[in-house]
Formats: C-alpha cells, structure tokens, sequence
C-alpha cells in the first residue's frame, strides 16, 4: 500500500470505538429559542448511550461558528461549542471539532471573491449542498479557516474533523484569479487555464488539499493537542463534489447511509491497515426528525463492526434542544449489544476468497464505479468472502481476484498480476479491459492467452458456459443474455470455457429480439469464455460485460450466478467458507487469536438489496434498480442456515462453534472435506465463534 503511516499512537483511540456520536444542526430553524439547548442533557444522553468520543460542531455546514469567532460579525450568543467540551470531557468523552471548510455562508457573503469559480467566474453550482457559498482553498479563505481552528483548538479537543475539504473533483472548477496566481506559484509559470482537467490540474488540487490538513494537524501540535485530523470522504472513492485523496487522514471517514453500502467500503478501508469509520444516521438523514427502525440502525452498527469500522452515527437536536429519549433508549441498546461482543470486534482480521478491484483514483472511480458495484454485489449475493481491492495492492490477500470492466491497468499493475498469478493467484478479467495502442493487442495479452480480433457492436450478446460447474447453483441451461458489445478474441494459449453467440433466439426470450439489432446470420462459434494457465495460475476472461447494467436486472439473476460460478471454479470449488442461504444474507469471516468469526448479516432489513451506483441513475429513479434476485430456488429463508468451512483453506480445524453472545454451542458435523454446523435462524445479525 501506498500510504506508510498506518498505525500513530495519537490516534489509537479512533481504532478502539465500535460506535461514535455525531449530533447535526444544534441551532438554525431546529431549535429557535437557543435557551432550550440543554447541554448536560445531550451530554447525559452521550453517557447512557456509552460513547467515548463524538464529533461536534465548532462551525456549522454553512456556518455559522458555534464558539463566538474572533473575526465574524454573526455570531450567536453562546459558546454551544464550549458548553459542550467542557460536559463531554467532564465525562470522559472525547471530543472532535467539526469544522465546515467547504461551505460558508456568511464568509461567502462577505468575501464572494473567495469563492469557487468556473472559467467564466460564475458560481458553481451547488444545490446539492443548499448552500450557495463553496470556499475556494486557494483564498484568503485558507488563512481565516486556519485562523479559526486555532481558536476551536483552545479548547481541549482531541483533533479536528474537516467536512467538504479540499478543490472541486470537476475539471471545470475552481478557476477563481486566487487558483491562477497559487497554479503559476505552484506549477512554475503554467497557466491554470491551459491546464483544465489535466494530470497536472489534478495533482495542484491534491496538493492544495494536503497542506491544508498538515496545516491543520500543526494547529493541534501548537495548541498542545492530540494531532488527529480526519476529514470526511478519506477512503471514500465516490460520490463528493470534492478532491479526496486516501492519505493524510488519521482515519478513514465514509458516508455510507446504507448497511449493503458500508460492507463494500467497509471491505476496500480495511486493505490499508489505517482506523476508519462509516457514517450513517439514526435519524432517516442528517437533517431529519424521524427515526430510522431499530433493525436498520442495529443492521449498520453490525455492518460496520463486522469490518472492523467504528459505526459513527448522526443525531438531530429536537427543537426542544435534547435528542428524542426512545432514540437514546434503542442506542444504548445497540451499543451494549456491540460492546458484549467486543473482544470478537475488535483486532480482527478478514479472510477472503475473492477480491473485487476498485480503484484509487477518484476520477476514475466516478467512471467504473457501477462495475465494480456490480461485481461487488454478485459476490456479496453468492457468500463468497470478499474484498473490495483500492487498485491493484493487496492482491495476496484471495486466491481469486476480479478486474471489472473499465478499470485502468498500468505496467506496474500488470507487472503485479504476472507475480500474482505465477504464484498461483487466480483472476478473472471482464471485457472491455486495455489495449495497446487502442485497438491492439490486450494489454493483458500474455496472461489472457487471447489475441484480439475486434469487437462486435450489436446491442446484445449471448455467453453460454459449457464446464459443467458454470451450469450450478441454479443456472439456466440457456445460454445467457448480455446487454452491450462484445470482444471477438481467438485461442492463444487459452482453452474455451464458453460460447460468445451473437445470435441466440430460444423461444423464451424471443420477445427480445426487438431489442437487438439484426442478429448476424450466420454467426462463428466465438469463444466467449475463456481460461488461460500461468505459472501456477489460471486467468478467466469474459468476452461480454456480466457487469452491464441493463433495466432488466431485475428479472435476471443470470450474470451473476455466472460470476459466481466462475468465482468458484477458480476456487477449485472449494471457498474457504460459504453459506446456503439467500441472496439477503451477507457472509463475513474474521481470523482472530486462533479463532474464526463469523458473521451473518441479514439485508432484508437494509433499504437497498444492492450497491447504489450514480451511473445508473435513471435506473434507480425509474423504480427498476437491480435487485438482489438469484437463482437458487426457494431458500430465502431466515431460518436455520447451512454454513460450510473448508478448513484446509482457513488453515485452522476448529473443534467449536458457539453462537455470541447466547453462549449456544451448534454440533460440528465433516463431509469429505467440509465442516458444517446450521445456525437457528437469524434475526438482523449472528456472530458465531469457532475455535
Ligand atoms: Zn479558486
């Protein structure tokens, strides 16, 4: 990995929490009568639900500050920030200022040329945020919001959590005449303008962040404070309107807002090594009166905690300024569930069979990210135990690793897969994938064992897998349908797996036939599936994209079940554990002391069955997003559910398993080269032990 710091004594505390507080919005419209916020009653609130650190507002999204700043003229008139550091840490709570960099009403106001500007210096649109001021770093801005975290760290804080930090991701911002003098400062006598959506525009953005947050983390060091700066979206390679490069927090910080959502970021955090947390809301959002069910929030704590996460969780002040007491109540709840299983939460580490790539670059992320969600999903939906890879590091950790579509594979990175896969490390490599020299030869060529011939641009496509194990679990004996073009490739080294057919027209499907385009008449029998050995290794390839998204996902379970099996049959057919249950359930598996953890989540309780993925948005709106349908038959069950271990691959013979925290002990049974034990059911969540 790239990031060296992976552990720093100051912030060992971030690693030890399994929950932490989050309030939003103490003020504002929510609470109009500021003598109603009751301090001690929040900080009691804190007490009862058993947290040890929170993060609160010093200054607010939009502003304004919450401690009465040196240098605004709109301050409020009290100290809410100071009131509640002095209660918290009264009751051993630590504290973590929020500080907004982003956004800022009231400086925006006063200093509208320290805003974020386009080339044409309009405004950049920022209804997403309800805010109409977004802060341009390269201001003078910077020096005032540094000057301001000065004035939060004379308080005893134990660090600084930054919201909306860094420049606009979107090649087309920031172009302010601040950004063109620090570019020119920065760069050496390049003109920003000139530079737009480059390497070197980026890199600027990157570097302006940074310096920020070391500047931050001095602030704490002159203050004599713990130097724990977090910023919000560190790990997260998605979404935000804003640069967020993976290093530099001293943990990483996702909104996740979604249990299914927080085990794929969950898995891609846990590859570095670092702290991280996952945010969500015990509220239905940030800024919101009603609560989200208990199953739900106990589902993400559990979520979160399973990978080893603190679970961070929004509260909302009610406008009598307290929190809501059945929200206190069902907390408190939750969170002693998860400290009564601390000792198997914490220290853990995964064990993975299959590892899906992702990638580190945001901007690239924003691209394929509804690819590797996809993937993610199948092997989440399959109980395969997996991992969300940041690029192409860590690929030791599973003996099968997945490259979906789109991902950018450079010579390093290739270099890297060649070691991985001599040694005996496994991929499956989905098209369309790099080329030489754009249309030549795959980049890949020598471990796909293919020569490219070209790619066919009908609108579908049919795969039919012939090995016998790509026909299991459910699979149709038809061949399958893939929405999108495809690669023509021929043998070189690689034996067919399977059939690319262009034209396919069984009588159930035929009603397709309006969607495609004239199907070539007299098609070759392509290979469609291929397998190529090296060294000691085997490399799948997909000539079509089972990652497509398409709107009848939700009646077609059939890419993935083909991921699946063809997941599994790089296993050797043999995962190190796996479950007969639903496509609902999610598996997890954690290696601990001489001890396996495993963990049952159950998604039927989570709001979405599969990742959100921004590049389908008219998907989504429309009502049709892909679904968690599989094909298994009737077992979506929560009944007792089948788990099976293969112990040779987990490297430990367990002689126990035991239901935590009931103390339940489940009967060990051996099949040829399989354990089995069946967990009674399953509500929101189980943790089982084997020793
Ligand atoms: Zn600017």
């Amino acid at each position: 990995m790239p990031r060296q710091e992976t552990t720093r004594d100051h912030a060992a505390w971030l690693r030890d929490d399994l929950m932490r507080g989050m309030p939003h919005f103490i003020t504002t419209a929510w609470t109009p009568d500021q003598r109603l916020f009751d301090t001690e009653a929040i900080a009691e609130a804190w007490r009862k639900i058993g947290f040890r650190s929170v993060h609160i507002l010093s200054k607010h999204e939009t502003g304004p500050a919450l401690y009465p700043a040196r240098h605004r003229n709109d301050n409020l008139d009290r100290d809410f920030f100071g009131e509640q550091v002095d209660a918290y840490v009264r009751r051993d709570i630590r504290v973590s200022a929020y500080y907004c960099v982003g956004l800022d009403d009231w400086a925006g106001g006063m200093h509208p040329e320290w805003c974020v500007r386009d080339e044409h210096g309009q405004f950049a649109d920022t209804t997403f945020w309800a805010s109409p001021s977004w802060m341009c770093l390269s201001s003078p801005w910077r020096d005032f919001a540094i000057q301001e975290l000065h004035e939060v760290a004379e308080y005893p804080i134990s660090g600084f959590w930054l919201d909306i930090l860094g420049l606009p991701v979107d090649p087309a911002l920031c172009f302010c005449d601040h950004c063109a003098r620090a570019y020119s400062d920065f760069a050496g006598a390049a003109n920003l303008t000139n530079m737009r959506g480059s390497e070197g525009h980026w890199e600027f953005k990157m570097w302006s962040h940074k310096r920020f947050v070391e500047d931050a983390r001095q602030v704490l060091r002159d203050h004599g404070r713990d130097p724990t700066v977090i910023f919000n979206g560190a790990g997260a390679p998605f979404f935000k309107r804003y640069a967020e490069p993976f290093d530099g927090s001293d943990s990483d910080s996702t909104e996740c807002h979604n249990p299914v959502l927080m085990g794929a970021i969950g898995r891609l955090n846990r590859n570095s090594g670092n702290a991280f947390e996952l945010l969500s809301c015990s509220e239905q959002s940030w800024v919101h009166t009603v609560l989200k069910p208990d199953t739900l929030v106990e589902l993400e704590a559990f979520a979160a905690a399973a990978q080893g996460a603190t679970y961070t969780v929004g509260f909302t002040v009610t406008p009598e300024g307290r929190f809501s007491p059945g929200n206190i109540d069902r907390m408190a709840s939750i969170n002693a569930k998860l400290e009564a299983q601390g000792e198997y939460l914490r220290g853990t580490t995964p064990i993975y069979d299959v590892g899906v790539v992702s990638s580190r670059d945001n901007r690239e992320m924003r691209e394929v990210i509804g690819n590797v969600w996809r993937w993610t999903d199948f092997m989440r939906q399959g109980h395969l135990l997996h991992n969300v890879l940041p690029g192409f590091h860590n690929l030791d950790a599973q003996r099968v690793v997945a490259i979906p579509a789109g991902i950018a594979i450079d010579s390093a990175a290739r270099v890297a897969l060649e070691a991985y896969v001599r040694g005996g490390g496994n991929l499956i490599v989905e098209a369309p994938t790099r080329h030489e020299l754009g249309d030549g030869p795959y980049f890949l060529r020598d471990l796909l064992g293919l020569t490219f011939q070209g790619r066919s641009q009908s609108d579908w496509h049919y795969i039919e897998p012939a090995d016998p194990i790509l026909r299991r679990d459910g699979m149709t004996t038809d061949p399958i349908l893939v929405p999108g073009p495809a690669d023509a490739v021929q043998l070189d080294g690689a034996e067919q797996l399977g059939a690319l057919i262009h034209e396919f027209v069984p009588h159930d499907l035929a009603h397709l036939i309006f969607l495609a385009n004239p199907p070539h008449r007299d098609p070759p029998d392509q290979p469609g599936i291929t397998l190529n050995r090296y060294g000691k290794g085997c490399v799948v390839f997909i000539a079509a994209q089972l990652s497509r998204r398409s709107p009848r996902d939700m009646t077609d379970p059939w890419a993935g079940t083909l991921a699946q099996n063809l997941a599994t049959l790089l296993l050797d057919d043999r995962p190190a554990a796996t479950i007969e249950a639903g496509a609902r359930i999610e598996l997890v598996a954690n290696r601990q002391d001489g001890r396996i953890i495993i963990h049952l989540l159950n998604h039927a309780y989570s709001p979405t069955p599969a990742l959100p993925a921004p590049d389908v948005r008219e998907l989504q709106t429309a009502g049709i997003m892909p679904t968690s349908i599989h094909s298994r038959g009737v077992i979506d069950r929560t009944g007792p559910i089948a788990v099976s271990l293969d112990p040779e691959m987990l490297g430990m013979y367990p002689t126990s398993a035991r239901l935590v925290p009931e103390g339940e002990d489940l009967a060990l049974s051996t099949e040829s080269n399989r354990q089995l034990f069946e967990v009674p059911g399953l509500g929101v969540h189980q943790t089982i032990v084997l020793e």
